[in-house]
């Protein structure tokens, strides 16, 4: 790293730390030529894949889009906000992990259902009917019937009952 004082190449890190709860390393640099010192930081890139939609147009990802859709199934569900930020953030480290440059919509999509399964079924059941549009009404029942043998599962206020 070249001194940013005299543009010397040989400087030494005096000090290296982490900050912002790990995810930046701070380093204080000393200029072995003229002895000014200065401060890096180094942070991981953190690049999210471009999302493929269904009409083959890409668009950049939208978290705020994202979590507004987990709302919307969420809403009246006894999911704290800490729970849900914290399977928002599930969804972009998975979605980066693939290590991809582009990832088709369906694939967030089915994120998202995997991270409300874990979260509220009742939440889960809500988005996966928007999401799947009924396309396959026997397929979606067979869900809801299977979710019903599970403990734990209560029907109250499922989607029947709330004006859909
Ligand atoms: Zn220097």
């Amino acid at each position: 790293m070249h001194c940013p004082f005299c543009g010397a190449q040989d400087t030494r890190v005096t000090d290296s730390r982490l900050v912002a709860e790990g995810d930046q390393v701070r380093r204080r640099r000393q200029c072995a030529e003229c002895g000014e010192r200065f401060t890096t930081y180094e942070t991981a890139e953190l690049v999210m894949p471009r999302i493929i939609k269904a009409d083959g147009t890409r668009e950049v990802f939208d978290e705020a889009k994202l979590r507004a859709g987990m709302l919307r199934a969420l809403e009246k569900r006894p999911v704290s906000a800490e729970s849900i930020e914290a399977a928002v953030e599930r969804i972009r480290q998975q979605l980066r992990a693939r290590g991809e440059r582009e990832v088709h919509a369906r694939v967030v999509g089915e994120e998202v259902m995997g991270a409300l399964k874990r979260l509220d079924q009742v939440a889960y059941i809500r988005f996966a009917s928007v999401y799947r549009r009924f396309q396959d009404i026997d397929e979606f029942r067979a869900e809801i019937d299977r979710l019903a043998q599970e403990p734990g599962f209560s029907p109250d206020g499922s989607t029947r009952g709330d004006g859909r």
